[in-house]
């Protein structure tokens, strides 16, 4: 059996985790939590620099066998992620064991896959920085819809911020929305397959300049952008004819996103699922897990292909690991 080491540091979350095929055995994080505004690059790097020794004596210490260590390669803010993989490779030459460069945005998914026991699903990731559906088809996860500006997260966070609420900023909409009653008409915009955003944030603004409340704001901002994500995440159902649905991203944890997308799938006759809060938004296990996946179908990474990719796009992987599993599976059923 093998233990993989996942390091993951894109944004906000400094964490680490050592999973197996069974289980995740140990997991620590740190969190980086801005004095006031959003997220400082800078900042963060620097906080997960600060941390990365305690993070990973935390899942270290009792285990003498590491088989690889992952690491999330992008997407993401580029000084966190250097700190992060430069601390990767040197475990990797430390304990001379092969390094795993990560997609982040197909770790969400494939943690959710296998916490969830999701087959073939169409994925809603939404995060701070991304927001996309996607689903897999002939060696890849596509994109069949994505953000053209900001991600919902980044949205959220933004309103929020406007508000003078500290980050993260989604649980406080979420919690202000909960007390809204009013519905206020701002930008849906949806284009065929993509969304976008930023229309939405300033329109939710100049509402409030004009006297609206601003739970009924939260409330109109959550109905009209979890309605554009609905709705793509459907056309995608509907168009592959796809018999599940998965939730991922930090923003997952909405219960008004997670309703609307159980109220489509009831309405569609899909399974929705929905991993545990801890491994909706960024977590190390996830990178972990991938890092296995690709292990074992034979993917690790040379330190002189290492380097980071801040915009690192889940559709440029080539996915072995899904074919390994499937021919696994069939020479089961043989046996
Ligand atoms: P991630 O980058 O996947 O860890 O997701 C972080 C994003 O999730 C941030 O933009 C948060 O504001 C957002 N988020 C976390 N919890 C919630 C929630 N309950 N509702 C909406 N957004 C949330
Ligand atoms: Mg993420």
């Amino acid at each position: 059996m093998s233990l993989i080491l996942g390091l993951e540091g894109t944004a906000w979350n400094l964490s680490a985790a050592v999973v197996n095929e069974e289980r995740v055995v140990h997991e620590a994080e740190a969190t980086y939590k801005p004095a006031h505004g959003g997220i400082h690059p800078r900042e963060a790097a620097q906080h997960h620099a600060a941390e990365l020794r305690g993070v990973v004596s935390r899942v270290l210490k009792s285990l003498s066998k590491i088989d690889a260590v992952a690491f999330s390669q992008g997407p993401g803010m580029g000084p966190c992620l250097r700190t992060v993989a430069t601390a990767a490779r040197a475990l990797s030459l430390a304990l001379k064991i092969p390094l795993v460069g990560v997609n982040h945005c197909l770790a969400h998914i494939e943690i959710g896959r296998w916490q969830c026991g999701a087959e073939d699903p169409v994925v809603l990731y939404v995060s701070g920085a991304n927001s996309q559906v996607l689903a897999y088809r002939a060696g890849r996860y596509r994109v069949l819809g994505e953000t053209l500006d900001i991600g919902i997260g980044n949205a959220l966070d933004k309103f929020a911020r406007h508000l003078g609420l500290s980050h993260p900023g989604g649980p406080k909409v979420e919690e202000l929305a909960s007390r809204g009653t009013k519905f206020i008409h701002l930008p849906y915009v949806v284009k065929g397959m993509d969304l976008s955003f930023s229309g939405l944030v300033t329109a939710a603004k100049d509402a409030l300049k004009v006297g609206e409340e601003k739970e009924d704001v939260c409330y109109s901002f959550q109905e009209t952008a979890f309605a554009m994500l609905t709705e793509v995440t459907e056309r995608a159902v509907a168009h592959l004819g796809k018999e599940e649905v998965l939730l991922a991203g930090g923003v997952g944890a909405n219960k008004r996103l997670q309703g609307m997308l159980q109220t489509m799938c009831c309405d569609r006759g899909a399974r929705f699922f929905v991993p545990d809060a801890k491994y909706l938004k960024d977590n190390g296990a996830m990178i972990a897990y991938l890092g296995l996946l690709m292990f074992e179908s034979g993917e690790t990474t040379p330190i002189e292909k290492s380097a980071v990719k801040p915009n690192f796009r889940p559709d440029e992987v080539e996915v072995g690991w899904r074919t390994v599993a499937l021919k696994a599976l069939s020479e089961r059923l043989e046996e």
